[in-house]
């Protein structure tokens, strides 16, 4: 059963060939015997699940069911969880259990998902190799000694085992796409907007969304169906009417314009990414799709824009947290001073500090024209290529990361090389558009992702033209040795 994607799993139950608590046994097996190998959750809720389980087959029976009804699913430990540890990667939320449900959480429920558990992270998503989460590094399925990317790295882990069938992450500068790409599985970022942020603990709130992390195009397209939508506690959702992202998945894509932006296969780009990359460009030619060189000129400036907004936008975000409000506060402070630098101090890991460094830096004053200003005008520049750009193609296609999965430890020393893990994901979240990360093929036996990008809300599109590439290779169905 757990080789099977969840549009498979949802037609079994359909069926009453198995019921959602046999299948959530599988997983729990799976996750007890796998978990240790590979750190990919926080929190496993067996007993919950298994009593969610009984609900969904209770709804089942009563043919009061959704497509989604039964699937066990694991959460991103960043969405707030009504009555279960939401750590967000953190010792400062290590205690933290939250008092009420993120959206998306709800939406979930209510569908009569079952809830696995809350996957590792980077500390508060800000990461690329899942290191920087205080409950250790997750380990990619493909080898254990490399990284699964981050920072969704624990969803993106699990799924690619198939520890669980289906997860949630949350991207900001590439968090689902990347670790899609590092662990083979496919990953959709959604517009901005698209998805309720309520809930989800806040790192860059302009950038921040959250998405799907699946086997298959199918998968995502059945699970965007019930994240997305208007939330009136989120006022930067929209009130968009959202598609069904199955009823357009078998369209032809005879025609179709693809984008081939020249700033995204240049220096750094590791060869072996680069050959499976056109690979899969030439399948998409087969397919009758038509690919068009174009530029998106300000690329390069992508990295250091996001590395000024970021961490500005994430300043503030972590102010709350105190060591009055949530989470963790040092003992005995002695007074409201000592109470904050210590709470803080141990709180928060290396790299949240750095950041919160940087982003107070650029916002004090005399230094805010100079850089968060700035990078907010080049950000609408990033914006505008890709505005440019959608006037002639219908998607732009590259590759997700530059490199396949890297050692433990192997970026860690230095920053700079670790951010640059994200240069080709982090201008979609800076213009706010749609991207998706599908696997293609592979490198020296890892995973290679394939990225597309859309026009704003063309998640129905992305979809559709990931799910023609699905149909015609089988590189998503592959399940690494180990964990078959
Ligand atoms: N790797 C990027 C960062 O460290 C993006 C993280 C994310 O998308 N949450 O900020």
């Amino acid at each position: 059963m757990h080789n099977k994607t969840i549009a498979e799993l949802s037609a079994g139950l359909k069926d009453k060939q198995f019921s959602s608590e046999e299948l959530t046994r599988v997983f729990v097996e799976r996750a007890k015997q796998f978990d240790p190998k590979l750190n990919s959750f926080i929190t496993l809720t067996e007993d919950l699940a298994l009593e969610q389980a009984r609900q969904a087959d209770q709804r089942i029976q009563a043919g009061d069911n959704t497509p989604l009804t039964g699937i066990p699913i694991a959460q991103k430990d960043i969405f707030c969880t009504k009555g279960v540890k939401t750590s967000c990667g953190s010792k400062m939320l290590d205690n933290f259990y939250s008092p009420y449900d993120a959206t998306v959480i709800e939406q979930l429920n209510n569908t009569g998902m079952v809830l696995l558990g809350k996957t590792n992270m980077d500390e508060f998503a800000m990461g690329s190799s899942n290191e920087t989460s205080f409950y250790g590094p997750v380990k990619n399925p493909w080898d254990l000694n490399t990284v699964p990317g981050g920072s969704s790295g624990g969803s993106a882990a699990a799924v690619a085992a198939r520890v669980a069938p289906i997860a949630t992450g949350t991207d900001t500068g590439g968090s689902i796409r990347q670790p899609a790409a590092l662990c083979g599985i496919t990953g959709l970022k959604p517009t901005y907007g698209r998805v309720s942020r309520y809930g989800m603990i806040a790192f860059a709130s302009s950038l921040d969304q959250a998405g799907p992390l699946a086997q298959s195009a199918e998968d995502a397209a059945m699970l965007l169906n019930a994240m997305a939508g208007f939330d009136t506690r989120d006022s930067t959702s929209t009130e968009l009417a959202v598609p069904d992202y199955q009823a357009t998945l078998n369209e032809n894509i005879n025609g179709l314009k693809i984008g081939i932006p020249k700033e995204y296969f240049g220096d750094g780009l590791d060869a072996g990414v680069q050959s499976a990359i056109e690979e899969a460009l030439k399948e998409y030619e087969k397919l009758g799709a038509q690919l068009i060189d174009i530029e998106l000129p300000n690329s390069s400036l992508s990295v250091p824009t996001y590395y000024v907004v970021a961490p500005a936008e994430c300043s503030s975000n972590l102010s709350r947290f105190d060591g009055v409000r949530f989470g963790y506060r040092c003992e005995n402070p002695l007074n409201l001073e000592d109470l904050y630098k210590r709470s803080r101090g141990d709180g928060f890991g290396p790299e949240v500090k750095r950041r919160i460094m940087i982003g107070t830096y650029v916002l004090s004053s005399g230094y805010y024209d100079a850089y968060y200003l700035k990078a907010q005008r080049i950000r609408r520049l990033i914006s505008e290529d890709f505005k440019e750009a959608f006037k002639k193609v219908d998607v732009i296609m590259g590759p997700t990361t530059p490199t396949t999965a890297f050692n433990i430890g192997e970026k860690t020393n230095d920053p700079i090389t670790m951010y640059l893990s994200d240069v080709y994901t982090i201008a979609v979240n800076l213009a706010g558009l749609p991207g998706m990360s599908i696997p293609a093929g592979f490198s020296e036996n890892k995973p290679v992702g394939l990225q597309l990008i859309g026009n704003y809300f063309e998640e129905a599109k992305l979809l559709n033209v990931a799910h023609q590439y699905q149909l015609n290779t089988d590189w998503h169905r592959q399940i690494p040795g180990e964990f078959k």
